[in-house]
């Protein structure tokens, strides 16, 4: 048996001149993730169909739920154009709504084959007639309804209720290709998320301090990687081996300035790798004022090692939304595993909360970072993350 989606767009139905070309990038996406097995996505006035095998269907609902650009979802039933028969699907779709205790409906017709003998005035009449006799507890809310019932009647008759939201946004790769700077912390994974929900394409990029830094730290990150590739369909995760960038700045720099430094040739590494790699921006986790260094003035300081697009979604985020974003795309358990940041060389008691530029720049220029982070970058690994429709979660840690 078949189960047949069908698939609501969201901003792209906005675009003008490129909406072809939003749509097509959708299209293939959502075709790409779902190559193991058969399938057949059609489009028709505004509205896509995806027909699998019934035994796929569940992973084409994960794929539909975690590609951006789709705004939603509904299991949709096909039937021949009869009243009765479409009468019948709705009823089907109503009953565990029904059971669920849901109260309110309306029903929603279109036709677009003109030759059938009701407007959609009357399918929607009859179809909420046949609901009301068969559960008596419902009643007609047209302005407020728990639940919609869509019957449309084209070549063949389509009866769906609500269905399941989607990540929305646009498709990925339609803004572009960007470097994530990924940590095993909460933040950036859910930055990455943002990102990706608006059509930038992502790789990512870990520093990594072996030995001070562990294996399962780099797992953690690898992990995090591969819950985002879910996301943006596959994802490359570099790694860049940083243990010679912090010892010179263990060594060379004021205790109080080594956190920042740090920030300075990660800035500085991105924007090296990002160029050889032709990506557009540079994105991060920082979030204004949510520790005491993520200031304006060190933003600006560290920013100033790039000039490609810095984003930073989360700047204006609270920190509570951000956990709730963190869950629901499945990120938090693997993140809020207690391996070791790579900052663990350092730990200033007083950290530089507002480095002033020009005084900051040359003082960091002058200790000649370049070379070492030069090295670490053409040294970088690289591994890639395909799309599964099984993401990893969080592992037991071990004792
Ligand atoms: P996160 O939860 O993402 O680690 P955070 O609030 O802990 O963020 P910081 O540790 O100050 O903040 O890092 C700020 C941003 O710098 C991170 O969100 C991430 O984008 C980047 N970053 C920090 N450490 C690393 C690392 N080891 N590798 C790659 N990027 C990093
Ligand atoms: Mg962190």
């Amino acid at each position: 048996m078949d189960a047949l989606f069908l698939i609501k767009i969201g901003e792209i139905r906005l675009k003008d001149g490129n909406r072809a070309e939003f749509e097509n990038r959708l299209k293939r996406d959502i075709k790409r993730r779902l190559s193991s097995f058969h399938s057949e996505l059609t489009s028709r006035e505004g509205r896509y169909y995806l027909k699998v095998d019934e035994e796929n269907a569940a992973q084409a609902e994960f794929a539909l739920s975690r590609t951006p650009g789709v705004n939603g979802w509904a299991r949709a039933v096909k039937t021949p154009k009869t009243m009765d028969r479409i009468a019948g699907a709705a009823l089907d779709a109503m009953a565990p709504l029904a059971a669920r205790g849901i109260s309110t409906f309306k029903v929603e017709s279109r036709r677009s084959d003109k030759g059938f003998p009701l407007d959609s005035y009357g399918i929607s009449r009859e179809v909420g007639g046949a609901i009301l006799e068969r559960f008596p507890a419902m009643r007609v809310d047209v302005h407020n309804p728990h639940a919609t019932v869509y019957v449309e009647v084209r070549e063949k008759a389509y009866v769906y209720t609500d269905g399941t939201s989607g990540v929305r946004g646009l498709p990925v790769g339609s803004g572009g290709r960007g470097l994530l700077l990924l940590s095993g912390g909460i933040d950036s994974p859910v930055a990455g998320y943002m990102m990706l929900g608006r059509g930038l394409a992502l790789e990512s990029l870990y520093f990594h301090a072996y030995p001070y830094t562990s294996r399962e730290a780099w797992e953690k990150v690898r992990d995090l990687a591969a819950n985002l590739a879910t996301y943006s369909g596959g994802m490359l995760l570099h790694t860049a081996h940083f243990t010679e960038v912090q010892l010179k700045i263990k060594k060379d720099a004021l205790p109080e300035k080594t956190t920042l430094y740090l920030r300075a040739c990660m800035m500085l590494a991105a924007d090296m790798l990002a160029k050889r790699r032709g990506l557009n921006s540079i994105v991060s986790g920082e979030s204004l004022g949510q520790v005491a260094s993520q200031t304006a003035e060190n933003m600006r300081f560290t920013g100033a090692y790039t000039d490609l697009a810095i984003l930073r979604p989360l700047a204006g985020t609270d920190k509570e939304d951000t956990i709730r974003t963190a869950r629901t795309i499945g990120t938090y358990d693997i993140s809020i595993l207690p391996y070791e940041d790579c900052c663990v060389l350092f730990s200033p008691k007083h950290p530089v909360l507002k480095a002033k530029f020009e005084e900051e720049r040359a003082a960091f220029d002058a200790l000649g970072f370049r070379d070492v982070v030069a090295e670490a970058v053409a040294g970088v690994e690289t591994v890639e993350l395909p799309f599964t429709f099984t993401p990893p979660r969080a592992a037991e840690v071990p004792r």
